[in-house]
């Protein structure tokens, strides 16, 4: 599934694309400027309107320019679908509705490009928000973590998600990682699934 592909986003995607379905509900743990979430947009949005994508971001700046790009990118019954919150991934709960299943928590740590990049994404936070995204995720959905490990703090988020991701009950969960041999500083997906299905990734317990 990742023939053609290049960039850890697109390898992301391409993940994403193999676990998310028409109709599903997931979350954009980092909006940015709004790429993952039209992505993901494109992938849950159905005909009869179904499908749902809560977008966050730390940075109002974040939100506005994801606004921009969709309002430009989708049509209006498409726009619809996205709710964009300018809060904490750390708060997800608070917006996501209880009774959605949701099949994918995304999150793209970093910095906003073209943006501030003294304002990060930080472990502590993190730690809370991937938490929060094991609560809500269900059974047989994905919690997707791209890490940018060439700026400064990158090696240190990595080492954080690299010690978390282990910490969750194998029983439930199994994750794994790509790592771009090409490109050392390339951008590293981490993958962590809500196993209870066979899983393209071929590495879950039985
Ligand atoms: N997904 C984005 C895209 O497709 O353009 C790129 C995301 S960018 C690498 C990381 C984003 O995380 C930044 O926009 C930053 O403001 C946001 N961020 C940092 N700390 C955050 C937090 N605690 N909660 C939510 N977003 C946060």
């Amino acid at each position: 599934f990742v023939t053609g592909k290049r960039k850890a986003t697109e390898v992301a995607h391409a993940v994403w694309r193999s676990i998310v379905q028409k109709g599903d509900t997931v979350v954009d743990a980092t909006c940015g400027n709004g790429n993952d979430t039209f992505a993901l947009l494109k992938m849950v949005a159905d005909e009869s309107g179904r499908g749902r994508v809560y977008g966050m971001d730390i940075q109002d700046t974040a939100i506005d320019s994801t606004s921009s790009f969709l309002k430009m990118a989708v049509d209006s019954r498409e726009m619809e679908l996205v709710k964009l919150f300018p809060i904490c991934h750390s708060r997800m709960e608070e917006i996501v509705p209880k009774d959605s299943p949701v099949r994918l928590v995304a999150f793209n740590l970093g910095y906003l490009p073209g943006g501030d990049k003294t304002i990060v994404t930080v472990p502590k936070t993190t730690e809370l928000a991937l938490q929060a995204a094991s609560r809500i995720v269900s059974s047989g959905g994905l919690i997707s973590v791209l890490v940018y490990i060439g700026h400064l703090g990158g090696r240190a988020q990595l080492s954080f998600v690299e010690s978390f991701a282990p910490s969750m009950s194998f029983d439930t969960w199994m994750s794994c990682k790509f790592e771009m041999i090409h490109r050392p500083v390339a951008p590293l997906p981490v993958l962590i699934h809500a196993q209870e299905v066979i899983t393209v990734f071929g590495v879950c317990k039985g």
